[in-house]
């Protein structure tokens, strides 16, 4: 007797899990759902919005596709032009240091991936994002757009001097590390508003700064280690 169940199972299998290592959708959604459990509630990620944010976007989808099957690990991953994509916890941590309320308005200097501006996004942010790579810019512009972003708005150039034309801002976040605080980016703070961004060189801190009616007040987080931030900045270290 001819076996033809010995060739058309395996064959079935493959057409119906595609060829490719690809793992079919719902593989992607446990990915992440094991994520948010293992690398974000196990160390303290509280905040109900940034987990169900961070349950839905899809990092694979926005990594190269050298590096998807590791989009849900827990470390960076490369990006391409040199520069990184974070760490899923600490997009979370910095995520949820910063409150976002829906409706707000988010300036992010180092857009990447555009990973970091869709959390945003999810939690109902309009979010205008500067990448000094312009190759990065775009690459970003489209995938966020492919994957139906419209509240994120992608802009080449350097982030030194915020987006003055869309201030003030309820909230900025800096994803690459300046050795000083860029003041047009405090300045575009409004009243009430928030800043996290990674201050150092070879050692950094997350610094939160928020801004009051009687001032700017400071507070040092946690050591991280993100890409320098270049452009204009250097020029002030
Ligand atoms: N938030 C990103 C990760 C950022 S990596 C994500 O979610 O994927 C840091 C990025 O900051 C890099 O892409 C780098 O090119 C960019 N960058 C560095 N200096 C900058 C500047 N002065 N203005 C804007 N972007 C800058």
């Amino acid at each position: 007797m001819n076996p033809h169940w010995k060739v058309w199972i395996p064959l079935w299998a493959a057409l119906s899990h595609g060829f490719a290592a690809e793992p079919p959708a719902d593989e992607w959604t446990r990915a992440r759902q094991q994520m948010v459990k293992t690398q974000l509630e196990a160390r303290g990620v509280r905040n109900a919005a940034v987990l169900a944010a961070m349950r839905k976007v899809p990092r694979h989808e926005l990594v190269p596709a050298s590096e998807r099957e590791w989009a849900y690990g827990d470390s960076p991953l490369p990006i391409s032009e040199g520069q990184t994509i974070s760490q899923p916890y600490i997009v979370a941590y910095m995520t949820e240091q910063l409150d976002i309320r829906r409706g707000e308005r988010v300036l992010e200097i180092g857009t990447g991936s555009g990973y970091q501006a869709a959390v945003l996004a999810e939690l109902g942010a309009e979010v205008f994002t500067i990448e000094i790579v312009a190759p990065l810019a775009e690459r970003a512009k489209a995938d966020l757009a492919r994957l139906g972003y419209r509240s994120v708005h992608v802009r080449a150039g350097d982030g030194y001097r915020g987006w003055p034309e869309q201030a003030p801002f309820d909230a900025v976040i800096v994803t690459a590390a300046p050795e000083t605080i860029p003041q047009p980016l405090v300045d575009q703070l409004r009243v009430g508003g928030r800043m996290i961004v990674p201050v150092g060189d070879a050692y950094q801190e997350l610094v939160m700064i928020r801004k009051t009616k009687h001032g700017i007040k400071k507070e040092r987080l946690i050591p991280v280690r993100f890409v320098p931030m270049t452009g204009e900045v250097e020029k002030h270290d």
